[in-house]
């Protein structure tokens, strides 16, 4: 039987966004929003995958690298974990505007990579963002639910 997921942005959601045009490049300027995890526990205790879905353009820009990246998320889990609020996937587009890539939000490639990796049913499925490009994505991806969440 698919599964069902609960798609999360990342900044914004998770943790407080950079301010404009500046890029979240190491753990130092992570900041947990904690409004986040009673959403994560529900939906973890109801069933669903918890999977994130962020835009890192920063990578494409030469700001961070993709370790750098990877090292932000590995926090964002150790904070999420000891909340006993993991996420089960975390997936990244680190294209820029010029590469025209399908990943990019609001296109919906990330989810759609995610459904195909983690048997998903996207029509079951919903999107959390605080930006209009995160529900054009879920809707995009045939999700069943958006939720602008600021
Ligand atoms: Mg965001
Ligand atoms: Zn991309």
């Amino acid at each position: 039987m698919k599964q069902k997921a609960l798609f999360l942005d990342r900044d914004g959601v998770i943790n407080e966004s950079a301010p404009a045009g500046d890029y979240i490049v190491s753990r130092n300027q992570f900041r947990l929003r904690p409004e986040i995890i009673p959403l994560i526990r529900f939906a973890h205790a109801t069933g669903y995958l918890i999977v994130v879905v962020t835009n890192q353009r920063g990578v494409s820009l030469g700001l961070m690298s993709e370790k750098d990246l990877d090292d932000v998320h590995a926090y964002m889990r150790e904070l999420l974990r000891a909340e006993d609020a993991d996420v089960d996937a975390v997936y990244s587009c680190m294209h820029g505007y010029e590469d025209t890539c399908e990943c990019r939000k609001p296109k919906a490639g990330m989810l759609l990579q995610a459904a195909r990796d983690l048997d998903i049913d996207i029509s079951e499925s919903v999107m959390v963002g605080d930006r209009q490009t995160d529900i054009d994505a879920g809707k995009a991806a045939g999700c069943k639910a958006t939720i602008l969440w600021k």
